[in-house]
This record gives C-alpha cells, sequence and structure tokens, in this order.
C-alpha cells in the first residue's frame, strides 16, 4: 500500500467511529480496487464497506442478453459485444443456446471487442457486412456509443442498445426506505462523463454523506475519510476525492452527444425490476441505427419480469448490496467463475467474480 494510502488509513483510525457505519459503492472498479487492496481488513472493524449496483454486465436483462443471442444466431450478421457478455447465460431449456459464447462455437460470427470504437472499426472492415453493437453499460459505455454515432458511424453499424444510468438505482434504494448504507462513495469514472452533481440528491434529498472516488485504494481511503469525517461532525456535502479527473459538469461534450442520440427512459435492471429514467433509447433521427427496428423481434415478453436470474442465484441481493457475495447459498459450490450460473461471476465487475479472484472461497450463506 502506498505511503499516502497509509497516511488516509491512520486518519480513519484515529477517528471516533460509530460503532457500525455501512458504506456502499456503486463502481466495479472500486470494488475490486477494494478487494484486492485488502481494504476490509485493513480497516476498523465498525466499518462496512458495501459493494452495490456497479456492474454493467450484471444487471443487463435477461431479454437483451437473450435477443442478442437470437439476431447473432438467425441473422447474417457480425455482432460484437465486450467480452465480459459473451459468458453470461441465460434461462433456456437444455441443449438451447444459453450464452453468446455458445452461439459462437455453433457457428455465429460474434466477436468481442474492448471499446466502442473496435465497433466502428470492425464495421469499416467488413462493409459488405452487417454489424451489430449489443451496446450494454452504463454511462462511462454510453457516451462514447453516442459519439460514434453523432459523429458519423459507419453505415453498415447497428446498435442493440442495453445502456443504463447508474444514478437511479442508488435513488430507488434510497427512496425504499431501506437503503442498508449510511454513506456512499459515488463512481469516478462516471462523474467524469456526467459531472459529479448527478450525485448531489444523496447529500442533498437523502442527507447522506457522499464523496466521488478514483480507482486506486489513496483515492478510495481518502473518500471513505471524508464520509466519516462528515458522519461524525453532522456536516453533509458532496466531496470530490478525484479531483484530478472529475470536474464540475463532467465532459461536456459526451453529455451533448449523449443527449443528441439518445433519451432517457424507464428500463428493466436484471433481477430488480424496472427502475424510472434509468435507461437510453436511440433517439427517432437514429432510428435507422437500431437493431431492434432492423430485424424481425427476437424479444421474448415472457422474459420481461423481474425474477430473471437462475433458479438459486442471488445475484439480484448482491447487486443491490443486501448480501455480501459469499452470503449466495451457491458461491463457490454450484457457482465458480469455471461454471457461472449468475452474472456477478462472470464479469471482472461483478462482485462474486471480484471476491473469487481475491481468494474468498467459503460461503458464509445462512
Ligand atoms: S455466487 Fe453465483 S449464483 Fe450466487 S449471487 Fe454470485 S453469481 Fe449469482
Amino acid at each position: 500500500m502506498a505511503d499516502d494510502a497509509r497516511t488516509w488509513l491512520e486518519r480513519i483510525r484515529g477517528l471516533p467511529l460509530p460503532e457500525r457505519v455501512k458504506i456502499m459503492n456503486v463502481c466495479g472498479g472500486h470494488e475490486r480496487s477494494i478487494t484486492m487492496a485488502g481494504l476490509r481488513a485493513a480497516l476498523p472493524r465498525s466499518i462496512e464497506l458495501i459493494p452495490g449496483p456497479g456492474c454493467p454486465v450484471c444487471i443487463c436483462p435477461e431479454e437483451d442478453v437473450y435477443e442478442a443471442i437470437q439476431v447473432a444466431l438467425h441473422e447474417d450478421v457480425i455482432l460484437v459485444a465486450f467480452g465480459d457478455m459473451l459468458r453470461v447465460p441465460v434461462n433456456v431449456p437444455k441443449g438451447a443456446v444459453r450464452s453468446l459464447e455458445q452461439a459462437k462455437a455453433s457457428g455465429a460470427d460474434i466477436r468481442p471487442i474492448a471499446s466502442p470504437l473496435e465497433a466502428g472499426r470492425i464495421a469499416t472492415e467488413n462493409p459488405n457486412r452487417r454489424v451489430v453493437f449489443f451496446a450494454a453499460g452504463f454511462e462511462t459505455t454510453t457516451a462514447p456509443v453516442a459519439s460514434l454515432l453523432v459523429q458519423g458511424a459507419p453505415e453498415n453499424l447497428l446498435v442493440l442498445l442495453s445502456g443504463r444510468l447508474t444514478w437511479p438505482a442508488v435513488a430507488m434504494l434510497l427512496d425504499s426506505g431501506t437503503p442498508g448504507f449510511d454513506a456512499l462513495i459515488a463512481p469516478g469514472h462516471v462523474a467524469t462523463v456526467m459531472g459529479p452533481e448527478e450525485w448531489s440528491f444523496v447529500v442533498e434529498k437523502h442527507g447522506l454523506p457522499a464523496a466521488v472516488a478514483g480507482f486506486t485504494p489513496t483515492s478510495l481511503l481518502a473518500a471513505i475519510y471524508s464520509t466519516l469525517r462528515q458522519l461524525i461532525d453532522g456536516r453533509r456535502f458532496l466531496d470530490n476525492c478525484y479531483p484530478e479527473v472529475v470536474r464540475a459538469q463532467g465532459n461536456p461534450t459526451a453529455r451533448r452527444h449523449l443527449g443528441e442520440a439518445m433519451d432517457v427512459v424507464d428500463a428493466t435492471w436484471r433481477g430488480i425490476g424496472t427502475i424510472p429514467a434509468s435507461g437510453y433509447r436511440l433517439r427517432p433521427a437514429y432510428q435507422d441505427r437500431d437493431a431492434r427496428r432492423a430485424f424481425p423481434s427476437y424479444a421474448d415478453a415472457s422474459r420481461k419480469r423481474a425474477g430473471q436470474m437462475p433458479p438459486g442465484c442471488d445475484c439480484a441481493k448482491v447487486v443491490l448490496g443486501r448480501i455480501y457475495p459469499n452470503e449466495c447459498r451457491i458461491y463457490g459450490k454450484a457457482c465458480t467463475p469455471r461454471n457461472p450460473i449468475g452474472p456477478c461471476m462472470v464479469s471482472d465487475e461483478g462482485a462474486c467474480r471480484i471476491w473469487w479472484s481475491s481468494g474468498v472461497r467459503h460461503s458464509d450463506a445462512a
């Protein structure tokens, strides 16, 4: 651990801490840093760090993954998607194709990508093929997709959009009256794009301390210290502990592109249900890029329900911070990275996968 991180740790240890305090993060990158740096063990026992809704792959609705699989199987297209999405399983009868990876193995032309620019490049390199970009992600992914469209993507590039906003899930938890946390660490990368102001509601409407953090243990510990100080001093404000990158109002160009290309709509979150104003939809001017309009509908209405997780999988509770990953009944038993049952064990940003990668093998299921 870097010296400046140790300094923050000592400051936290020196605080007159309450008996119990729960701090939620909403970013897979944060959870990875916290877990891999061993911050939970290093912090005083009264501080609980709770992983929240920070994994876009985990909350991508099953019906969207199913649609992507069907488009890849039944249409003459190249389907591109972020690598993590390829292994996400859907509920299908035994023997049917249950992931994009299986669809690829059975002959569909599916290519993993690491950035939206790669989708544009593949479309440019294959002018006689239609390329479908299964664009699942939060603001940090959706904004580059919007930029790609606004700045003139290749004609043969279509988008199967499954974009989500992060803050509405936290708002839903807070509005529920039982959020399960006392303070919030807000995602630095989202704030870089959208501006830290998006998280002001945590402080102003709900009276909870909040701080934007970057991905280093130092930045995370600074944010943890800030929220604890706010709790102890009885003050509330949205702190920016990632000032080297996060600026007021975020990235104006990215936000303008988002506004030009996308509308904000109510959207389904896997295992959670519909969250108001939490998703993106292509605006009318870009509907000729909408894969859902270009092909017959592969949507399966029966999948549009809240309980879309595989039987026995507690991913929805993990995503909402209601339980820790290893409190799932099948963590490390039926569900491992080699044989993932739920999306939280697939994605590098999924809390189950992160905990497993850090060496947590024991199950604390009740
Ligand atoms: S251990 Fe597997 S089944 Fe359980 S919540 Fe995590 S991903 Fe879902």
